[in-house]
């Protein structure tokens, strides 16, 4: 079948046409192909297949033709040679710290991130008795105090999961080579691709947990890493041998996704920094953190590293944890629910509901307040977001 070989950069074209030369079939979508064991023309090519895990068609663990085409779109929207995909966010994070970290190694971690990814990573480096360091992640300074010739890994978040505290992902780069060998990994979840691409900034590989912005429909768990072809290889054996393969069909999901990201990512830039702007006009409205508002501490950085502020905003209701509640309680557009970057505008409490399994000390220094709420802003007509969120003000 032909496949595209002519050239094109737009973000939203290569949403569109960035795995065509993994689509084999002809077909303008590609068919889900569930079959976890492919015939050999013959015995030399069983063999050759056997020692690649590269090969897309010979064993389902190993990866599907509809996994490889999600990679390829990954690869180009990052401007990797590669990616790799796995069951999960965290199944990747989990992947990503086995094939870099080993025993006597050390470790750099932020304490701003996802409360199960801090969970996991804390328990991994425990198990391989990895020397483990979690520092403040907003100023550099902190990286350049914490990282040792013998750091082996650097993972950080940007923005931050919920707080939308941001990572300089160029200066933490700088560092990471002048002082090791690490390899610095960047979880831009938030950001999703359109609005941020870490390995242009210097990072190693970047993460994303695809069941949020990537996948966008609320309808998919997984996960993905892009990085060159050594790195990707490296989280490639753990993931073949570890087992956390993607489906096919959530493949195919994620492939279909991505096909509108570029135009549901511009609305939801849209929306939130209208939605953002308004909530910090609001008179019941103590604090607001969106990296593209002048009062987000490091929005020079925003503006240098980003290029939209992503769908998520983070506030506080006049009145702590109490009238926070009351508040998304009587939300009625946008669903009380965890999980981020759907269609569908989702509300939800950090503190009691996603950073929960925290204990309070933790969340403190992450930066979760207990009247904290972080909202994940959909496609929805920005007027109808704003006539919600009104609503909701006047009953408190
Ligand atoms: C949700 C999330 C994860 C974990 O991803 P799963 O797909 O739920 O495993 C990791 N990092 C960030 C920033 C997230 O929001």
């Amino acid at each position: 079948m032909p496949t595209t070989t002519k050239a094109f950069n737009g973000f939203q074209t290569k949403c569109l046409h960035a795995g065509d030369h993994r689509n084999k079939s002809g077909h303008v979508t590609s068919p889900i192909c569930l079959s976890t064991a492919f015939e050999f023309p013959d015995t030399a090519e069983g063999a050759k297949r056997a020692a690649d895990i590269e090969a897309d068609e010979f064993y389902g663990r190993w990866g599907s033709t509809n996994a490889r085409e999600f990679e390829a779109l990954i690869a180009g929207l990052e401007g990797a040679e590669d990616a790799v995909c796995a069951s999960s966010g965290l199944g990747i994070i989990s992947m990503i710290a086995h094939a870099f970290l080993h025993p006597g190694a050390h470790f750099v971690g932020v304490h701003a991130c996802y409360s199960e990814t801090k969970i996991l990573l804390e328990s991994v480096t425990k198990q391989l008795s990895v020397d483990a360091t979690f520092v403040r992640s907003d100023q550099v300074e902190n990286f350049a105090a914490a990282i040792r010739p013998d750091t082996k890994l650097v993972f950080v978040e940007t923005p931050a999961n919920p707080t939308l505290s941001l990572v300089d992902i160029e200066g933490v780069a700088k560092i990471v080579r002048e002082q090791s060998e690490a390899v610095l990994v960047v979880d831009s979840t938030f950001a999703s691709p359109y609005n941020q691409n870490p390995l242009s900034l210097g990072a190693d590989i970047v993460v994303h947990s695809a069941t949020k912005y990537i996948g966008g429909h609320s309808d998919v768990v997984a996960g993905v890493c892009a990085a060159n072809r050594t790195l990707a290889h490296q989280v490639r054996e753990k993931f073949s041998f570890h087992g956390p393969h993607l489906d096919p069909f959530a493949a195919w999901l994620l492939c279909r996704g991505i096909r509108t990201l570029g135009l549901r990512i511009r609305q939801q830039n849209e929306n939130a920094r209208e939605l953002a702007h308004y909530l910090e006009s609001h008179p019941k409205v103590n604090r607001v953190y969106y990296p593209m508002l002048e009062s987000h501490p490091q929005h020079e950085l925003a503006r240098r590293q980003m290029r939209g502020g992503g769908g998520m905003i983070c506030f506080e209701v006049q009145g702590g944890m109490e009238a926070s509640l009351r508040f998304i309680s009587t939300i009625q557009l946008s669903k009380l629910a965890v999980s981020l970057g759907g269609v569908t505008s989702t509300i939800t409490h950090p503190s009691s509901m996603t950073h929960n399994l925290l204990p309070r000390e933790e969340r403190e220094k992450a930066g979760i307040t207990d009247g904290m709420l972080r909202f994940s802003v959909g496609i929805e007509d920005a007027d109808d977001l704003k006539q919600d969120l009104e609503d909701a003000f006047r009953s408190i």
